[in-house]
């Protein structure tokens, strides 16, 4: 699946605010959005001096669709493919949408705690590391659900990465819809997640309008 490969760092100075998709560099000096919080480009700067303009509902729709997009990870055609099922699921679309990007095995993976950003864990999926159900897996879009139980492929545990990984996971929390074990390199999907352990910056409702129109 196409995945965007262009600098990360762009995305969260376009979206004007840190959208957090580098794991600890976001949290140090280093940022370039410390650096630099203008829009990339040559208007970027001159931009932020529009910054009390009124923005159109269209722009706010817009801007909140992308900044899911970005968050996860996904292109916009799959972002799309998504809504279209969100929609024709029963309940809250929006609430849908996000329990959807939630339970991408990569989203999992860094929920889980053992990645320290989606990029992360999204590589390390497609490296083969991992194991769905007793089958192994190469794709980071992969829709997990209640029940299912990915495990470290037992071949991927002799490696550094993975030898050090429980102490990396000790350092990070694990999302309350999910059960992991830290010693055996595994976890489950207990149940979906409320709209209350999902990023609250994230406004549903605006991506809705914005498909909706
Ligand atoms: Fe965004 Fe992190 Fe890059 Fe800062 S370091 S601009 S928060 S991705």
């Amino acid at each position: 699946m196409a995945r965007y490969t262009g600098p990360v760092c762009k995305l969260c100075r376009r979206e004007g605010e840190k959208l957090f998709l580098k794991g600890e560099r976001c949290f140090t000096p280093k940022c370039a959005f410390e650096r630099r919080s203008y829009a990339p480009g040559e208007h970027g700067r001159a931009g932020q001096g529009r910054a009390g303009d009124r923005v159109s509902d269209y722009g706010r729709q817009l801007r909140a669709k992308q900044r899911a997009r970005r968050v996860y990870g996904v292109l916009e055609r799959q972002f799309r493919r998504y809504f279209s099922v969100a929609i024709k699921t029963r309940g809250l679309t929006g609430l849908n949408l996000l329990q959807t990007l939630e339970l991408r095995l990569d989203n999992v993976i860094y929920r889980m705690g053992f990645a320290e950003n989606r990029t992360q864990a999204r590589q390390m999926v497609s490296h083969g590391h991992f194991v769905v159900n007793e089958h192994k897996t190469d794709i980071p879009s992969m829709l997990l659900k209640p029940g299912d139980k990915i495990v470290v492929r037992e071949g991927s545990r002799s490696k550094s990465f993975f030898k050090e990984l429980p102490d990396f996971a000790e350092t990070r929390n694990c999302a309350l819809w999910l059960d992991r074990d830290i010693k055996g390199l595994s976890g489950r999907v207990l149940r979906l997640p409320e709209r209350a352990e999902i990023d609250g910056t994230l406004n549903e409702q605006l991506i809705v309008e914005y498909y909706s129109r």
